[in-house]
């Protein structure tokens, strides 16, 4: 949309910053905000494209890993968000793809400590980190050898 320099309904070259309200659904909940849009001097036409949706998309994810969220519906949502297919994020996780598939429908509740998981993958993406992934590939092969690991100088920390 920053490309477009002309109104394409009458031509005219004045197009002025604008923004319009949106809303998205997620599970039960409605998420509601403002997109960005261009408006046309001339002849009031508005203009939108997919990113204001997308970045409404991600504050909604944003919200739901903060405070919280346990339906089929939002698992998928985050999942997704998290850039995850369901079988990766089973192989992730150690359960089976089927498990996701359960929890996804609501047959089965996920735990707590799997939806922080969702969620803290989730906001990883948002945020462009890999941390939560590497850390469930660490902990899916845990090393075995070698028996003693140099951990070099270290300073103790004071104690406030
Ligand atoms: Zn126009």
């Amino acid at each position: 949309m920053e490309s477009m320099k002309r109104c394409v309904e009458c031509g005219a070259s004045g197009l002025r910053r604008g923004s319009e309200p949106a809303e998205g659904k997620v599970g039960p909940r409605k998420f509601l905000g403002e997109v960005e849009t261009l408006v046309c001097r001339r002849c009031g036409e508005t203009f939108t494209d997919g990113a204001g949706g997308v970045a409404l998309e991600l504050a909604a994810a944003r919200w739901l890993a903060q405070h919280g969220f346990a339906t089929g519906d939002e698992i998928r949502f985050m999942r997704k968000t998290a850039g995850l297919r369901a079988a990766d994020l089973a192989e992730l996780l150690g359960v089976s793809a089927e498990a996701v598939s359960h929890w996804e429908t609501g047959k089965h509740r996920a735990d707590r400590g799997t939806l922080a998981t969702i969620a803290a993958l989730a906001l990883d993406r948002i945020d462009g980190r890999t941390t939560t992934q590497e850390r469930l590939c660490a902990f899916g092969k845990p090393p075995r050898a070698p028996k003693a690991v140099k951990l070099g100088a270290q300073r103790a920390a004071p104690i406030a």
